[in-house]
């Protein structure tokens, strides 16, 4: 594949990934925040920056290394998160590795890429991050882009674009903006159908999820309105501590 003029390669189309999952709103208090940075929704038109039709093709360490991104966002999807994944290498070496666990520990800064930058200084002893690569399972938001610049990682290879809040070249290029002082090559679409496939899954089973929720919650209301003074009875009863209980209240 031809380099351009900044040394970096051309963006693929992005792979279609389930749109309809940009509109869900989970229901209960593992709720799922689909927007701002979910890269669930693809760019069909493929209207993405510098999209190639031509079929790469990408060396061992890339695809390797890709994988082990792949099996961090792999952590994410364990826990319930959207499933992103990031790994840092230098040297030949992973040094770095993290996931997406924004809900898990509240905080927009929990990014596979923060994740894997932090581990990564701490391992180096610098802020500074020349020499390294970074694997990003999906395309890095503004936020990440941004600390990818201010760290000066070399390299980035991204598995799949991201219509949503993609900053390496999607919506905005602040990986390789000349006005900068320091800019990345980029790569993308390493691996890009498995790390698309990986979020159609979890957005797939987080609608299956949210239509068996909302189901139970049609049946639990139409029985209430059908039988509310059993109901009401039922849950007063149930709420009644067990008859050993009662005795260790008196006491
Ligand atoms: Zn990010």
């Amino acid at each position: 594949m031809d380099k351009d003029s900044t040394g970096s390669m051309p963006c693929p189309a992005p792979f279609a990934v389930d749109s309809a999952a940009a509109g869900l709103s989970a229901v209960g208090s593992a709720a799922v925040d689909t927007a701002a940075t979910d890269p669930s929704t693809a760019d069909p038109s493929g209207a993405s920056a510098n999209i190639s039709k031509e079929a790469p093709s990408f060396s061992p360490e890339d695809l390797k290394y890709m994988k082990a991104a792949l099996k961090q966002a792999e952590k994410a999807i364990a826990i319930g998160e959207v499933p992103i994944g990031a790994v840092i290498v230098y040297d030949g070496k992973i040094i770095a590795r993290g996931y997406n666990r924004r809900n898990t520990d509240k905080t927009t800064l929990a990014h596979a890429e923060i994740a894997c930058i932090r581990k990564a200084c701490k391992k180096i002893g610098d802020w500074r991050l020349e020499g390294c690569t970074l694997y990003c399972t999906l395309e890095p938001c503004q936020m990440c882009a941004g600390a990818i610049i201010q760290s000066r990682i070399d390299r980035v290879v991204i598995g799949t674009t991201s219509p949503k809040s993609g900053c390496g070249g999607t919506l905005l290029n602040i990986l390789q903006n000349p006005d900068f002082n320091h800019q990345a090559d980029v790569l993308y679409g390493v691996l890009r159908e498995e790390c698309t496939e990986i979020l159609q899954r979890f957005f797939k089973d987080l609608r299956r999820r949210n239509k068996e929720r909302k189901k139970m919650l049609r049946l639990q209301q139409a029985q209430i309105s059908e039988h509310p003074v059993q109901i009401q009875q039922a849950q007063l009863s149930s709420q009644q501590p067990a008859p050993h209980e009662q005795e260790v209240i008196r006491q």
